[in-house]
């Protein structure tokens, strides 16, 4: 979508193809003894179909902008605007319904229920978030694509035990495409790999930018941080680097 004029009502869109764009995003956690700013006034955008890195040393506060970004935290100031639409808008129900339909989203340590055969770890994502607009009596072959697009079609019998560490993240990104959402969100999805199995999930989720997905991917790894086409770079929450990230603001309240 590309518009320069202000609708009213609505978030503004920039002129460049944003599929999220951030503005003044700050999240400062209050204690009693202290204020801690863990995210400082970021604005970037993430760019529609982009292998997307946010990256940066451990505490620098990438987890917690991931958050930010589906809708899982709330932003203490500023905003996300997902397809144009700001997340905040949104009441607590509707946004988990909308991050089901939405986002999938991949964990370091892959979270698959462990007394579900691959299959139905995949299957029940179809029940969780709808389907993707699915009948139900298409939900099995759904799930059997999902597990065929990360090479997994003839595994779908077997429980998360009876699968290698690689193979378990496989299934978990099958179950992440099983809405088929825009978006997939990965926090550290190749952390807990060893580092050819890392390198073969990595190739994986570079790969699914050609199914038209885009890919968020959080690492402190600068070798697969080098792999994105656009980038962020945090440092103590501040953004201290990016390529291709440029927001375009339109809004009045976003200039500065
Ligand atoms: P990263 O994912 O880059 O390692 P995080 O987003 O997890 O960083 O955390 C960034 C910083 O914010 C860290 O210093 C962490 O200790 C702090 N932090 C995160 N969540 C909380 C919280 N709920 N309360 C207090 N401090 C937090
Ligand atoms: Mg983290």
């Amino acid at each position: 979508m590309t518009l320069d004029t202000e609708r009213p009502g609505k978030a503004p869109v920039s002129s460049v193809t944003a599929l999220i764009q951030v503005e003044h995003l700050s999240r400062v956690i209050t204690s009693r003894a202290q204020k801690t700013v863990i995210l400082d006034d970021l604005t970037f955008a993430i760019p529609s179909g982009s292998l997307f890195a946010i990256n940066g040393p451990s505490g620098s506060g990438k987890s917690t902008l991931l958050n930010l970004l589906t809708g899982i935290d709330r932003p203490t100031s500023g905003r996300v605007i997902f397809s144009g639409e700001e997340l905040r808008a949104r009441g607590e129900d509707a946004l988990a319904r909308w991050r089901g339909q939405h986002v999938g989203i991949i964990f370091q340590f892959f979270q698959l229920i462990p007394t579900l055969t691959a299959l139905e770890n995949v299957l029940l994502a179809l029940e969780l978030g709808g389907g993707g607009g699915l009948p139900r009596k298409q939900w099995r072959e759904r799930a059997l694509t999902c597990l065929e697009i990360v090479g997994l079609r003839d595994y779908g019998r077997r429980l998360p035990s009876e699968l290698s560490g690689g193979q378990q993240q496989r299934v978990a990104v099958a179950r992440a495409l099983a809405n088929n959402p825009p978006v997939l969100v990965a926090d550290e999805p190749t952390g807990n790999l060893d580092s050819r199995t890392a390198q073969q999930v990595f190739e994986l989720l570079a790969e699914l930018i050609n199914l038209g997905k885009t890919v968020v991917y959080v690492t402190h790894d600068p070798q697969l941080a080098s792999r994105s086409t656009a980038h962020v770079t945090l440092l103590d929450g501040q953004i201290v680097e990016q390529s291709g990230a440029q927001a375009a603001l339109t809004s009045q309240e976003g200039r500065s």
